[in-house]
């Protein structure tokens, strides 16, 4: 790191307050700290993994799940592990930066141990003094990088696009990235991306004679030997987000033609073949099982922050499977060692990027106040203060969900409202500020609308059982990776193991029960249908900022949660 002890010390606030490892001793403090990102070289490629940062280029907070359910055969495994029982299956300790940066215990007191996390500045110097260390590695992005802050929707991912050229990024692929459009992808692909970062992706295709839409894959050397890099981009982009974005394109998992491309870059010469993939991590568990020739599968989607790879078996040997967390907070890095022209060996640490523990780069930094500069006065209005936690993340509902639908309620003068189950958003401390840019955080989008729609007792019934079976379903290539819908006003219980059409039982409003034939107005946001469009209404951020400007202070509200069935012993719940 290039910067003496004392400026280190200074950084690390956290050591004259004894945080780090709990430990009041500064040159201790100092050698933990540096000690974690001193990752010692092994093997001869290595290839560096960031994921769903979901545009945050300046540090945040963000907390992990404390609701993170596997049905069935996913009950025990990674990523279905929450809280103590992550801790105790990777044998972290309590109270430690490990236990902040993977669960969500004493997410309060530990986010002002430890501070806030990511941070495209940060990042930009951790991934430097890795790739120092580290000739010839590759910087891969696995997408949901252009969405999910003020600044990226504004400029269409333009802030994010330079960004990601500045930090070394070497291949993406996609989701969230669709919803500026085909034309708009296509555009920077072949643009400000050409010759900069290349796009891969095996799994789109034309929707009438099904020619590629990107390459497939890169075959790059990395000290002398051939790796491939294959793309696989969000399976259902085009029904998880309106259709009308990507009108010609098709997705899907596309197993054969993945295995097609694998035995296509092994014919080549490739040594390492690796899946940069966007499914989710239980889709990438069972396509690692049943496709054969990867040596790894780099995962996405779901936003788990898994500390080490699951070796899935198949007919060709094992496949590693990773997940690399989101919002900027973790950085993978994949050291092979390749030997007779194969993997006989690897290493992998996933490392939470602690913003107080790493220097921000200057010339990253420079360019993200230039790229905010514009929007700086939009960005910091004050609309409210919170006197509690908010934060997204849950299978079921958050803190920042509730006050979401608590707006729309009373905006909308409906008694029951819907929001969607995103898994961006980051989280925000009690007794902070509620800035435009904090509020943008949860909600920005392409498609923002508000709506007010009638519904029957049925339709919401169906509603909230499609969602539903996204999540549960136990078969992972029917799982769509985002979190249960956000529900106010309305209880229900929930079954999650229990069958498609099965799950939702006892839905009830102010205690009685919903009626099949009854009619309820029911609010929400982000209308996925082409007539929404038309119909046009109100920016979600819009009604959602009225709301906090009148209120001033945000009190603590318990999140809406379902009663659950048939979870006890699930470990992926606290
Ligand atoms: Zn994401």
């Amino acid at each position: 790191m290039n910067m003496n002890r004392r400026d280190f010390l200074q950084l690390l606030g956290i050591a004259s307050a004894g945080g780090f490892l709990l430990h009041d001793n500064e040159t201790h403090a100092f050698n933990s700290a540096a000690q974690m990102y001193q990752l010692p070289r092994y093997g001869n490629v290595s290839l560096l993994h960031i994921t769903d940062c979901h545009a945050q280029l300046n540090p945040v907070y963000y907390r992990e799940p404390n609701v993170n359910l596997g049905i069935g055969v996913m009950n025990g495994q990674p990523p279905h592990l929450v809280g103590e029982k992550l801790l105790k299956h990777y044998g972290i300790k309590p109270g430690t930066s490990d236990a902040y940066a993977f669960t969500s215990l004493d997410f309060t007191e530990a986010a002002k141990t430890y501070g806030k996390v990511g941070g495209f500045a940060h990042l930009c110097t951790l991934v430097k003094q890795i790739r120092s260390s580290r000739p010839g590695s590759l910087l891969l992005d696995g997408g949901d990088t252009w969405q999910g802050s003020g600044t990226a929707l504004w400029s269409q991912g333009q802030d994010m696009i330079e960004a990601c050229i500045e930090l070394g990024v070497d291949v993406m692929t996609l989701h969230w990235e669709c919803t500026y459009g085909a034309e708009r992808v296509k555009a920077v692909e072949n643009g400000t991306l050409k010759g900069k970062i290349e796009v891969v992706a095996q799994n789109v295709k034309t929707t009438d004679f099904g020619d590629p839409i990107f390459k497939p894959y890169v075959i790059r050397e990395i000290n002398t030997i051939p790796v491939a890099i294959i793309g696989q981009a969000f399976p259902y982009s085009s029904i998880a987000h309106p259709r009308y974005f990507v009108p010609d394109w098709s997705f899907g998992i596309q197993e054969e033609n993945l295995q097609t491309m694998i035995d296509e870059v092994r014919k080549k010469g490739a040594q390492v073949v690796v899946l940069l993939s966007h499914n989710g991590m239980d889709v990438d568990l069972k396509l690692a099982s049943r496709v054969h020739g990867m040596d790894a599968i780099l995962g996405g989607h779901t936003h788990d922050g898994v500390p080490e790879p699951i070796a899935v078996k198949n007919s060709g040997g094992t496949t590693l499977v990773t997940n690399a967390g989101s919002n900027g907070k973790f950085l993978g890095v994949m050291d092979f060692e390749v030997k007779a022209g194969k993997v006989s060996g690897f290493r992998y640490k996933l490392l939470p990027v602690f913003a107080n523990l790493l220097a921000p780069d200057q010339g990253m930094k420079s360019l993200i106040n230039k790229l905010r500069a514009p929007y700086e006065n939009r960005l910091n209005e004050k609309l409210a203060t919170t006197d509690t936690l908010l934060y997204r993340r849950g299978n079921f509902n958050g803190s920042f969900d509730q006050l979401i639908l608590d707006a729309l309620m009373r905006e909308k003068d409906a008694p029951i409202a819907f929001s969607p189950g995103f898994r961006w958003g980051t989280s925000l401390l009690p007794d902070s500020t509620i800035t435009m840019e904090d509020l943008l955080n949860q909600t920005a989008i392409t498609y923002p609308t508000t709506t007010l729609t009638n519904m029957s007792g049925m339709q919401i019934k169906t509603v909230l059982e499609d969602v539903c079976d996204n999540l549960f379903n136990p078969d992972p290539y029917y799982q769509q990776g985002g979190d249960m819908v956000r529900v106010g006003g309305l209880d229900y219980t929930c079954d999650p193991s229990a069958a498609m059409g099965k799950r939702i039982q006892d839905m009830r409003l102010g205690g009685k029960l919903i009626e099949a034939d009854k009619v309820y107005k029911v609010a929400g946001w982000a209308p996925v249908s082409e007539a929404a469009r038309d119909n046009g209404g109100e920016p979600i951020w819009d009604l959602v900022a009225r709301q906090l400007r009148s209120e001033k202070i945000v009190k603590p509200t318990l999140p809406n949660i379902p009663i659950l069935k048939g979870v006890t012993g699930n470990t992926g719940i606290l």
